[in-house]
Parts: C-alpha cells; structure tokens; sequence
C-alpha cells in the first residue's frame, strides 16, 4: 500500500483551523494524513479577547473544544505545545513526542512586541489568550476588592495603564471603560477614583486610521473618564506602573501591553529568517527555500506592494490565507506543483469595538461608527463563525443580539 503524505498543521488559531477546515470539507484525508497540533483542545478567537480581558464577556464564549468542530475520523488532532521545528529533518518537536511531516503549515500565531522596553514582561499583562484575559479580568477585580480593605489608601490600585492605543489597546480600553461603572458600583468605589490611561508613542491615537473615527473615538473614550497621554512613549515599565518618556511616572496598579505583536518565537528559533519573529512568505505562502513548508496567519509577513510595507497582521489575511494554503497543500497531495495559487489579500476593512454598543469602521469605502459600526463588528465575528462551522457555530457561539 502506498504510504498517504502527511500534512502536519502547528497551532489552532484562525489560519490552522481554516485550513484544517477547508481540508476537512474537500475530504483531503483520503489523500493525506492529516493532524492538527494545538497547545489547548480548545480553539479560541484571538480578535474578542478585549472583551474577556475587561470581564464583559465570558471567556467560555471566545473558545469551543476543537473536536467540536472538527471531524476527528479525518483530521487527527494531538493537544501538545510545539517546541522546535527540525526541516532538515522533516520533523516537529512537541512537549511529549516528535512528529515528522511531509508538509508542514505553521499557524502559530503571534506574541506581544516589548521593543526591549524593561519591565515589560515582568510587570505587564498581555491580551493574547484565554489564560491571559482570564488572568487580567481576576487582577482587575481584585484590585478593586482590595481597595476598601486596607486602611491606608491605595489609589494606584484603581489606575489602569494600557500601553499602545492601536487596536488592540483601543479595544480593550473601550471595554473596560464600560466595565468599571458595574465595578465601581459593586466594590463600593467612587467613579473619580478610577484613572484609566491610554499612552501612545505615535501622535495619534490609532496611527494610519480615518482621521475623523480617530477623532469620534478619542471622544467618546473621554466621554467615559480615559485620559489620554498622546505622543509619549513608555519607557519602562516597573512595581509601580509606568515611566513615560517626558519623565512623567503613572503609579498603576494594572498596566496592560498592548504595542504590537511579533510573530511566535518557535519560528525563529527554529532557524528560520525573520522580521520581527516573522517570515518574508512567497507568493505561494511557503517559507522561502522549503517547498514543504507553509507559512500563514500572524508568523507570515507579506508586502503591500502598492506602499512597499507589510500588511498588518489580521484574522482577516489569516483566513483569507488558510483558503490558498489548504488548495495549495490540495494540489501538492495531487502531484500538481504547477498548479499552486499566489495569494491576494482582499482587505474587505477595518471595524473595532469601542465596547457597549460603540464601534468604528471602514468597510469599503463606507465610514460607519456608533451602533451601525457595532452592529457591523458582530456580523464579521459571526462570518467567521458561519465559516468555520455553519449556522450551528453561530447559533451557539456568536453574537446574536446585533444592536
Ligand atoms: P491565532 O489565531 O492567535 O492562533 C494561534 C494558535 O496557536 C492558538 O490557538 C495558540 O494556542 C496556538 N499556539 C501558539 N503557540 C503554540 C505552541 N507553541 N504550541 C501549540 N500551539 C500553539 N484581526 C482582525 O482581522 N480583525 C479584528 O477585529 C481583530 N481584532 C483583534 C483583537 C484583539 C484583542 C487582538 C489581540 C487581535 C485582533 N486581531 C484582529 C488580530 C488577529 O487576532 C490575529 O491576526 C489572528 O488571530 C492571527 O491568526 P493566527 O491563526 O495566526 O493566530
Ligand atoms: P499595533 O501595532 O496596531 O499598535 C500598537 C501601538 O502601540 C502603535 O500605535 C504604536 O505606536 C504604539 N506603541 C509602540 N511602542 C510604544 C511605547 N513604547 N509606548 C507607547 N505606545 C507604543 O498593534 P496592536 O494594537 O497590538 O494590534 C496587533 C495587530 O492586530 C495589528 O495588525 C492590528 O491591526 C490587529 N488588530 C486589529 C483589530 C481590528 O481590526 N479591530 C483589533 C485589534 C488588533
């Protein structure tokens, strides 16, 4: 009997399971070994962790076992955390086995960019998975339990800095302005007490973004008490809070950091050249000099060619991704080396959440903000939901109550 290839795909995130996915839908297991490593059995959408983080939504929502969703008879799923990958030896080192592969996607996904800064690992959080969210929704409550049980005062307990208003940090700052009325109210806390600061190097909030959602943004983050601190980069972090660049020192019971990613630090040291932890894809989506290596999601680096500048790495271009790499790994399993598709981002936009029902966004060349824009951000979760596993996913997991 000939022996089937086998494809090994590194990391559950949106670029592993679409490709497990689409792999799944196209009965590719007939052709090939298929097996999905994940560090979690669960799969977890990276993009709604703002919420959880500021504890307005239940992690539980974010997450679904991933043998929930995919069919295990045809895509063989080991929970393991990769440790190493050896391509001259075709081979993946896991936490409790090695795994050789004939093709190989890496869908690891991304970590948090310190730039060096010290006291950033030690002293911050990161939104980055369910155990981190989980972790800074406990500390922030804590905070607040702990305020009124000590005798001496502790207003730093109550301020919270959030380094970086781009995305991520807009996002989560706009949950967790909304949260801290509900907290003020159940810990017996006077609202003036609670100092959130959003703290940005570049001189603007969301660099890059339509000027006028900036604007809408900024003004309604005010509304609800952030301060922001615009043109000033952080630069340390330590026990105490922050030490911003102008000398200024916020004492901060809570920072969180959020200045941008980096691809998984598994790519790079496992030899492979990189930028910023991730790696320059050809068009075709294999890493550069491995023709049985995929590159996707966050850990893959593309070029805008119309400004000469990498992409942002989004769930939007890991998905878009995962569709190329599963008909590229099709046409491989086939013998068909010519018949490899390029791949084209189709940015379809931008749309973040503001918490509440407040949203900002361009789709298109349509500006939407207020509730429209929220409405809009729930139905591109709810698409992606509706992708990976039907209307069922979404009767169970999405976001139904649109305004
Ligand atoms: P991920 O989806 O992060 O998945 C990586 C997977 O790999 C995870 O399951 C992880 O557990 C697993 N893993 C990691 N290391 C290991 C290991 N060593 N061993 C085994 N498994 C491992 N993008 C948008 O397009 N729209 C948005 O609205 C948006 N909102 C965002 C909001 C937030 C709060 C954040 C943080 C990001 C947001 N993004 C958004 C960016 C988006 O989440 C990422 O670009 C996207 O998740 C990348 O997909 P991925 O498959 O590369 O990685
Ligand atoms: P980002 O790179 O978009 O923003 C990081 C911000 O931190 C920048 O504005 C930068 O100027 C600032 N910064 C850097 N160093 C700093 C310092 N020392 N002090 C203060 N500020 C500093 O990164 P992100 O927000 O973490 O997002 C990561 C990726 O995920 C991006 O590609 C983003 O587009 C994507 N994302 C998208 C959405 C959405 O589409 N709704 C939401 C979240 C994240």
């Amino acid at each position: 009997m000939i022996k089937k290839p086998r494809i090994v795909i590194l990391g559950a995130g949106y670029g592993g399971m679409m490709t497990a996915t689409r792999l799944q839908k196209a009965n590719a297991h007939q052709d090939a070994e298929i097996t999905l490593v994940n560090k979690h059995n669960y799969h977890y959408q990276t993009t709604w962790l703002h919420e959880p983080a500021a504890g307005t939504l239940h992690h539980d929502k974010t997450r679904m076992r991933i043998e929930s969703v995919l069919d295990t008879n045809k895509i063989n799923f080991i929970k393991d955390s990769v440790e190493e990958i050896k391509t001259e030896e075709k081979k993946v080192i896991l936490g409790d086995r090695e795994l050789e592969y004939d093709y190989l996607v890496v869908g690891l996904g991304s970590e948090p960019e310190t730039f060096g800064i010290p006291g950033v690992t030690e002293h911050a959080f990161a939104i980055r998975s369910v155990n981190s969210v989980r972790l800074i929704r406990e500390h922030i409550e804590y905070k607040f339990a702990s305020y009124n049980n000590e005798d001496e005062k502790h207003d730093e307990y109550l301020t919270f800095v959030v380094a970086g208003a781009g995305f991520t940090g807009i996002e989560f700052i706009g949950e967790l302005s909304e949260r801290i009325p509900e907290l003020c109210q159940e810990y017996d806390i006077d609202r003036e007490k609670v100092k959130v600061y959003s703290v940005e190097a570049a001189p603007t909030a969301l660099p890059g973004f339509d000027e006028e959602l900036v604007e809408y943004a900024m003004n309604l983050l005010e509304s609800r008490g952030v301060e922001f601190r615009i043109n000033t980069p952080i630069k340390e972090v330590n026990e105490n809070g922050v030490l911003l660049d102008d000398g200024e020192e916020i004492k901060a019971g809570t920072v969180v950091w959020t200045t941008g990613v980096r691809g998984n630090s598994v790519v790079e040291e496992s030899g492979f050249e990189t930028m910023r932890g991730r790696i320059k894809v050809e068009k075709d989506l294999r890493a550069p000099g491995f023709n049985d290596v995929f590159i996707i999601g966050d850990c893959a680096l593309i070029i805008n060619e119309e400004i000469n500048r990498p992409y942002p790495p989004t769930a939007q271009i890991a998905i878009q991704q995962a569709y190329t790499c599963a008909n590229n790994l099709r046409s491989l399993i086939a013998g068909k080396e010519d018949a490899l598709e390029e791949f084209k981002p189709e940015i379809k936009g931008t749309v973040a959440s503001l918490g509440g029902k407040e949203a900002i966004g361009v789709v298109g060349s349509r500006k939407l903000y207020g509730s429209s824009a929220s409405a809009m951000k729930k139905i591109i979760d709810n698409r992606y939901l509706y992708l990976l596993g039907g209307m069922p996913l979404v009767l169970k997991k999405g976001k139904l109550n649109l305004f």
